[in-house]
Formats: structure tokens, C-alpha cells, sequence
């Protein structure tokens, strides 16, 4: 069983900014409006995420990171909604197969917090204690999940890291998409020895903002707003979708140019980016990329129930019909501007 599970731990967890991922979507789930994450070596010696959002019951600790343990299937009335994001209940369980984990949580009703560790799935005592039960522990409301020496178990993927700043830019990456995303949350991402924070933004800020901010000014200053776009057949499609894209002639070289959320996750269409790209290409100066941050939203029966984590490209249903929208709604604001 250990086998199979550190396997599907691994499969999951490929790098510190996967874990991230999903930590960091954990906390939004949670109705965070404050995270703030602090890393170590990139990611492989401490991934720590602090966030302000309705915490944990202790009563759910000791299952919290068995596999398949989600609290989410109570929340959705409609069962179906639950394939909107794939897999449940495997994220905690990954990341507690390949780090040791360490919970501190405290919900508003509790008058304290509580303290739990977890390897492989259970809870573990701390090296002083000798019971693995959850202990009071001071805390604020919300939740701070500590993953300590990720893969010290699985030394052959650890080696092939080389670098830990090559990680931390990844970490930075997934943050600062989310940001963009969730701008009415306050981010925050440095490294643990540093006190000067890489990320930090307002809760009062804006997508746009916070593009000027994590970007650069530039490339927020000459951005295209795809306004709010019901798809069509609408009552087929049952979808809409908007964002913020680059003018065709911002040069915008860097990478990191795609930012694609459905239903609130961040994933990837290799078939939506080809058809973008491709559009482009009609108005783009040559030599530079565009820069696109768009958000879909589809009705969650209609999003492919095998979206599994590690499987970064997402599939739904009518995909052909709702990337043509996609792209007409993009083609709309690129000519606007460029006529
Ligand atoms: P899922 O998100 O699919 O439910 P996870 O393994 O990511 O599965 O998380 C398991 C459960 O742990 C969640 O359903 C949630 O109840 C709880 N949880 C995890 N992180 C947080 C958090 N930051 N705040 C509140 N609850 C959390
Ligand atoms: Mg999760």
C-alpha cells in the first residue's frame, strides 16, 4: 500500500511548485483573504503557507491526510460539480507521502489551535511527545501547512534538482497567476532567511494592478480587457469567459505569458494556446509572444471528469465550440485596438 501510495505522491507532486498549487488552492478553498508563503532552498528543504481563511476542525485532523479525505463533497449539493476539479482528496495525502508535514489550525469557533504531523498519510508524534493525537497549539484563525525536506524519501528525484532557484522562480511563477486571478487577496512569497518579501500585493488591489505589480508597468499599461463574453450557443455552451490580454505590439518577451483559469483552477490547453498563438500571429510584430491571462467559466458537469492533477491539460466537453469563442472574444479586443 506504502508503494502505491508513495507512487501516487510522486505522480502528483512532481516539484515544489506543484505542491504550491495545491496548498495554495487549499487556502482559497478555505475563503482566504491573506497567504502568505515562505520557502526554503526553493521549495525542497520548506514549503510553508499561512493563510486566514475558516481552518481546520480538529475532529478532522487525524483523516486529513488520507487519501480521498476531502471535505469539499459536503459543500457541493450538486454531485456533479465535483468533477470540475478532477481527483479529490489527494493533494495533503501526496504531500505528506514525499515531506513531513506539520498542521497548526484554528477555526473562529475554537477558543485554541491545534497542532498535527503527518508522514505517509497519518498522523506522527513530534520527536518530545509520544502520543501522535493533535495538541493545542497557540494560533490565529486559519491555517499554516508546513512541508518540511520534500522527497527526503525519494533520493533520486531530489538529486535531479539542481537548483533552487530555478524551483523558487517556479514557485514565484504559480503566485504571482494566482494573484492575478485573486486580487482581492493580500500574497505574500519570500524566502525564509529574507525579511524583503519577492511577492507582496493588497487585498484592495485589481487584476490589472497586480499585473503592473508581478509583471511589468509596460505590459499593464497597454493591456486589452476581454470583457465578460457569454459564450454561444449559450444555453449549449453554458459558459463565459474574460481577462486581460497583451496589444499585439507590446513586446512582450518574457516568460510566463499564459494564465488560464477554468472554474477558478489554473491549467493548460495546449489547443486553446495554439489558437491563440495562431490568431496572434495576424497582428503580432515579429519576435515577440503575447501575454494572456483569461478566465473561464464553464458549468462544471461539462469539464472532463479525468482532469487529474498531473495531467496539466484540461479537456471539456464542446471544446471545439467554447475555443472558438475563446477566440473570438480575443480577436474582438485585438481589432478593437489595432484598427
Ligand atoms: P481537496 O482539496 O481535494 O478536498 P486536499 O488533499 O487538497 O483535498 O485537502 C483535503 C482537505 O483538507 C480539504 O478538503 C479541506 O477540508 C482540508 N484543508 C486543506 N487545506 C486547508 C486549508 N488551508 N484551510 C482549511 N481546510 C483545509
Ligand atoms: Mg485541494
Amino acid at each position: 500500500i506504502d508503494v502505491i501510495n508513495s507512487i501516487a505522491a510522486a505522480e502528483i507532486i512532481h516539484r515544489p511548485s506543484n505542491a504550491i498549487k495545491e496548498l495554495i488552492e487549499n487556502s482559497l478553498d478555505a475563503g482566504s483573504t491573506s497567504i502568505k508563503i515562505s520557502i526554503k532552498e526553493g521549495g525542497l528543504k520548506l514549503i510553508q503557507i499561512t493563510d486566514n481563511g475558516h481552518g481546520i476542525n480538529k475532529s478532522d485532523l487525524p483523516l486529513l491526510c488520507t487519501r480521498y479525505a476531502t471535505s469539499k463533497l459536503a459543500k457541493f449539493s450538486d454531485l456533479q460539480s465535483l468533477t470540475t476539479y478532477g481527483f479529490r482528496g489527494e493533494a495533503l495525502a501526496s504531500i505528506s507521502y514525499c515531506s513531513h508535514v506539520e498542521v497548526i489550525t484554528k477555526t473562529k469557533e475554537d477558543g485554541c489551535g491545534w497542532k498535527a504531523l503527518y508522514a505517509d498519510g497519518e498522523l506522527v508524534a513530534s520527536k518530545t511527545e509520544s502520543s501522535p493525537e493533535p495538541k493545542p497549539a497557540a494560533a490565529n484563525d486559519g491555517t499554516v501547512i508546513s512541508a518540511e525536506d520534500l522527497f527526503y524519501n525519494m533520493p533520486l528525484r531530489k538529486r535531479a534538482f539542481k537548483s533552487a532557484s530555478d524551483e523558487y522562480n517556479r514557485i514565484l511563477d504559480v503566485i504571482q497567476k494566482y494573484a492575478v486571478h485573486n486580487p482581492h487577496v493580500a500574497w505574500s512569497c519570500k524566502k525564509a532567511q529574507s525579511s524583503l518579501p519577492d511577492i507582496s500585493t493588497s487585498a484592495a488591489s485589481s487584476s490589472r494592478a497586480n499585473i503592473s505589480l508581478l509583471y511589468t508597468a509596460a505590459l499593464a499599461a497597454d493591456l486589452l480587457e476581454v470583457p465578460e463574453t457569454v459564450l454561444q450557443p449559450a444555453d449549449k455552451l453554458c459558459a463565459t469567459v474574460r481577462g486581460w490580454i497583451s496589444n499585439a505590439n507590446t513586446n512582450w518577451t518574457r516568460r510566463g505569458g499564459w494564465l488560464f483559469f477554468i472554474n477558478n483552477r489554473l491549467v493548460d490547453s495546449t489547443k486553446l494556446k495554439k489558437a491563440l498563438e495562431s490568431l496572434y500571429t495576424a497582428f503580432l510584430a515579429k519576435g515577440s509572444s503575447p501575454w494572456i491571462y483569461l478566465s473561464l467559466e464553464i458549468d462544471p458537469a461539462k469539464v472532463d471528469v479525468n482532469v487529474h492533477p498531473t495531467k496539466s491539460d484540461v479537456h471539456f466537453l464542446s471544446e471545439d465550440e467554447i475555443i472558438e469563442g475563446i477566440v473570438g472574444a480575443v480577436q474582438q479586443a485585438l481589432s478593437g485596438a489595432n484598427t
